[in-house]
């Protein structure tokens, strides 16, 4: 089911909205308009991860580029008990001639920045993101 809600602005930024939609590759304002709500309200709520209390419990994912010789460095996150490792997955990618290691994952934002500071910090480690699941208050899972 849903439901129509309509705001007010002025001209301006009813273009630079329009604007804003385009470049950001959305077909549907009210789909744009839903996502970019929910994202500024949990960076409100909870802020990035640099800026989180350490006591702020979190899932999300840790995308690891490196190259081969590595892999215990990988191994020791992976058998961390400061943060809880849900599934890993791993892929050679030709191209790019580059490993990857995604990292389902739960813990606080202490142990995710010290664990990516000791990452982006490890020689043959060429990148490292962390993507923190948006927090709802209720939903499927
Ligand atoms: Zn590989």
């Amino acid at each position: 089911m849903s439901r129509v809600l309509s705001f007010s602005t002025d001209n301006e930024f009813a273009k630079q909205l329009e604007h804003l939609i385009h470049q950001s590759g959305y077909s549907n304002r009210s789909l744009f308009l839903r996502d970019a709500s929910l994202h500024f309200a949990e960076a409100q709520r909870r802020g990035e991860l640099v800026a989180m209390d350490d006591d702020v419990v979190l899932d999300g994912t840790i995308v690891i580029y490196y190259q081969h010789g590595v892999e215990n460095k990988l191994m020791e996150l992976r058998h961390s008990h400061e943060i809880e490792v849900i599934s890993f997955h791993h892929n050679c990618l030709t191209d790019s001639h580059t490993c990857v290691d995604t990292m389902q994952v739960r813990g606080d934002a202490h142990s995710f920045r010290q664990a990516i500071d000791k990452l982006n910090n490890t020689q043959d480690i060429d990148k490292v993101n962390f993507i923190a699941a948006p927090m709802r208050d209720n939903g499927c899972c």
